[in-house]
């Protein structure tokens, strides 16, 4: 089995750890989000932190447990991320360097996919998590099953928001039920 699985938001705790980034880039109260700057002010806050974010950024909880535990069961990590697009091709070393640093156990990791069914389905994907409801209408149009980590609680595909959630699934897939 392969597992595919998305880093911004879904194994890496990003978009929190940006936003505290955020309180140095604007004094502006109303955006708390900086996904929600403008295209220009956003591309300049990337320019000055989005490597710092992404060096500082946690994992999410229980995440590396449960990728050992995954790994222990012989099932293949594919992470399928956008990082290195947008002419921040930094990232790369930076994120391989991060990954190594936490002892992220993986098989690959493909960079540069804003869009990711192609990718999943050559790489023979079985069951695809990311945190975006557009990312996933995607890929679960090729035939592959797909999970949103979120803390929302309407979407078109599984939810869950927690790793240990995740583990959950993955056992019930793979037939293997147990108390923690
Ligand atoms: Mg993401």
């Amino acid at each position: 089995m392969t597992i595919g699985i998305d880093l911004d938001d879904t194994l890496i705790e990003t978009t929190k750890t940006g936003n505290k980034y955020l309180k140095k880039f604007i004094t502006d109260k109303s955006i708390s989000d900086y996904h929600d700057l403008s295209k220009d002010e956003y591309l300049k806050f990337y320019s000055l932190y989005l490597y710092d974010i992404q060096k500082n950024a946690p994992l999410k909880k229980d995440a590396l447990k449960v990728l050992n535990y995954l790994h222990s069961k012989n099932i293949r990590i594919v992470f399928i991320t956008a990082r290195g697009t947008l002419g921040f091709s930094n990232s790369i070393p930076i994120t391989l360097e991060y990954l190594k640093k936490h002892l992220v156990i993986y098989d690959k990791i493909i960079f540069k996919k804003n869009h990711k069914s192609a990718a999943a389905r050559k790489e023979h994907v079985d069951l695809f998590i990311d945190d975006k409801e557009k990312v996933l209408d995607e890929v679960i149009k090729v035939g592959i099953k797909t999970l949103r980590f979120t803390e929302e609680k309407l979407s078109n595909h599984d939810i869950v928001s927690s790793w240990c959630e995740v583990k959950r699934y993955i056992d019930k897939l793979i037939g293997e039920v147990k108390n923690e």
